[in-house]
């Protein structure tokens, strides 16, 4: 247009008046009511099933839950998840069946907390909390570890690796007979970590020489 306007635009017609009216909408917005979360000062409690980071589980006596079969990682659809199993021997027990998860990884670049690694773990050892604060600087950071994913020690809980309960079995763990870490129980050597010997580690177990001294405590 020859004035410069443009046209069916009333405020390209007076081109100094723009800017101002533009601050115009700033000072209405300084007396609304403010939108935004206080964060990080203010944190809003998230509902309670919430999908948030992931955490391995242990029985009540310490053992872990997870027995390195790959389910979680085969369910994945964002394919996040990498798991190595391996063995429990009687001198370094993770948990109480034949194996273990050794290698346990959640890569948080890829995760979409969608939850299906949880549906599809048989033990639940694999559960969501409410922690969504997941951002950080580097890419190696958002790659957790089994040990930042493996749940803390509560009231009666030896950390793993350990003796199973004496006289319990894998079974007697699920049917939730064992409720605590039996008296005396030690944590044992973790040799596949390159732990150094531990005086007193834990020797006792169904059949192992130590478990008649536990029982008759
Ligand atoms: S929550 Fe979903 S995307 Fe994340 S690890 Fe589990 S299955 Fe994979
Ligand atoms: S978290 Fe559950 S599904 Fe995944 S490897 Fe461990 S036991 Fe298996």
């Amino acid at each position: 247009m020859p004035d410069g306007s443009i046209p069916g635009n009333e405020n390209s017609r007076t081109p100094l008046l723009g800017p101002v009216a533009g601050f115009g909408v700033t000072f209405k917005a300084m007396f609304k009511k403010r939108l935004t979360e206080q964060y990080p000062e203010y944190k809003k409690p998230t509902a309670p099933r919430f999908h948030g980071r992931h955490q391995l589980n242990r029985h009540p006596d310490g053992l872990e839950k997870c027995i390195g079969c790959e389910l979680c990682a085969w369910a994945c659809p964002a394919d996040a998840i990498y798991v190595e199993g391996a063995d429990n021997t009687d001198e370094e027990r993770y948990s109480p069946g034949e194996r273990y998860g050794r290698v346990y990884q959640i890569n948080y670049l890829r995760c979409i907390l969608c939850g299906l690694c949880v549906e599809a773990c048989p033990t639940r050892a694999l559960t969501m909390t409410n922690e969504y604060e997941l951002a950080d600087s580097s890419r190696e950071s958002l790659i957790y570890t089994k040990e930042e994913l493996l749940a803390g020690l509560e009231e009666g809980m030896v950390d793993s690796p350990h003796a199973i309960f004496p006289g319990m079995d894998e079974q007697d763990y699920y049917r939730g007979l064992v409720t605590e870490a039996a008296p005396g129980t030690e944590r044992q050597t973790a040799v596949s970590k390159g732990e150094a010997p531990q005086e007193g580690a834990s020797d006792f177990g169904p059949n192992e020489p130590a478990s008649e001294r536990v029982i008759k405590k």
